[in-house]
């Protein structure tokens, strides 16, 4: 591996929250990675909603394929700008493990439901399911991950949660960036999400070539394709198109990058930490562009007629979910009720809100919809 000195390096490593011993036959980050894959949360995520809801078709992204192609496109840029490819898999695999069933509808409302008692952030979570909440190890909590893993996962965060989360917090506070890796990582869930979701919305019906034609990004390589392939039409269209849009943007944030890097010259992670901003980043240009494009999405795909209808389902099954259980937690199956009445003994009501939040957010869209039906509908088995 041939590492940038702005790298992160396993053997320069911040560490881990439990001491260990060294991996033997792996490096640190490898090891990390590994534990990410092995987890439940991340199992689960073949089960849970991106935009589209799990039973509308097999063909969507799910939370699962969303994450591998992260990865895939952050590890593209980690070794062609030197950075820790290990790493950068391992931070993508894990940036959603936090989240809900059912997409950012079910973050919405559970956010929601937990206003008054500190809140939920999906980012925050899947900091905690690392840390606290995969049950795997004798002799502690969570993965264990290394300082470098966490800090990725954690991409953003409220000043107030910043303030109890010690050194991983403390960047917040004093407006500092993450690793590379980290920034990378950041970026890359950008690009897979903006282009997965035209496909996703083309294929769903909701969104059309036509309306894309408006949008530069998509328009200049639809053309190309197009002038090159008269005649091509269906997938092969979209697909040819997107795989171009794809390319564009991960040869522009490596351009890019590798330009702000040579200016800075960043001698040390820690270096890389301290610049002013982000030193991962795209064009201007492409930055424009893309904004015009999540803004087409925002209006014609996540505000489609179909999609709020899916969101106003979710809202539904997680407010119903959370009311019961945080009324009676005693309707909870029993390492919830545990979990449940340990974090009530040292935080009171909202600790016992902050367990069924938990619970809840563990939840695959499926196992949501068939724990509303066994406690709303009389007739199902309990
Ligand atoms: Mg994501």
């Amino acid at each position: 591996m041939d590492l940038a000195a702005y790298a992160a390096h396993d053997a320069q490593t911040r560490g881990r929250r439990h001491a260990e011993p060294p991996p033997g036959f792996r490096g640190q980050f490898q090891r990390d990675r590994d534990r990410i894959v092995h987890s439940s949360a991340f199992r689960r995520l073949i089960y849970k909603t991106q935009v589209f809801v799990n039973h509308e078709g097999d063909l969507y992204r799910t939370r699962l394929t969303h994450t591998m192609e992260v990865a895939q496109i952050a590890r593209s840029i980690a070794v062609a700008l030197r950075l820790h490819e290990t790493l950068t898999e391992a931070i993508c695999l894990a940036h959603d493990l936090g989240h809900t069933p059912f997409g950012h509808a079910g973050q919405d409302a559970l956010n929601e439901c937990m206003r008054e008692y500190g809140g939920f952030e999906h980012n925050l979570q899947s900091l905690r399911v690392v840390d606290e909440l995969e049950e795997r190890y004798a002799e502690f909590n969570g993965l264990n991950l290394t300082f470098e893993c966490r800090e990725g996962i954690l991409k953003h965060c409220s000043l107030n949660n910043a303030r109890q989360l010690g050194e991983l917090g403390r960047r917040f506070i004093e407006r500092r960036q993450p690793g590379l890796e980290a920034q990378l990582a950041n970026l890359a869930d950008e690009i897979a999400y903006n282009n997965h979701d035209v496909d996703d919305g083309l294929r769903a019906g909701l969104i059309t070539l036509s309306q894309l034609r408006d949008l530069p990004l998509v328009a200049r390589h639809l053309h190309e394709v197009q002038a090159r392939y008269p005649g091509l039409g269906g997938r092969r269209l979209v697909y040819e198109t997107i795989r171009r849009m794809i390319n564009e943007m991960v040869a522009d944030v490596i351009e890019s990058s590798a330009e702000r890097l040579a200016q800075a010259h960043p001698a040390s992670i820690d270096d890389a930490r301290a610049h002013g901003s982000a030193l991962i980043c795209m064009s201007d240009a492409l930055r424009e562009d893309n904004r015009q494009l999540k803004a087409f999405l925002g209006e014609s795909l996540y505000r489609h007629y179909r999609v709020r209808r899916m969101t106003r389902k979710a809202r539904l099954v997680i407010q119903d979910l959370f009311g019961v259980f945080i009324d009676d937690a005693h309707l909870m199956p029993d390492e919830h009720q545990v979990a449940a009445q340990g974090l009530e003994k040292t935080l009171g009501i909202a600790g016992r809100a902050r367990a069924v939040a938990d619970y809840i957010a563990g939840m695959t869209d499926r196992y949501a919809i068939s724990e509303h039906e066994r406690i709303f509908v009389p007739a199902k088995r309990s």
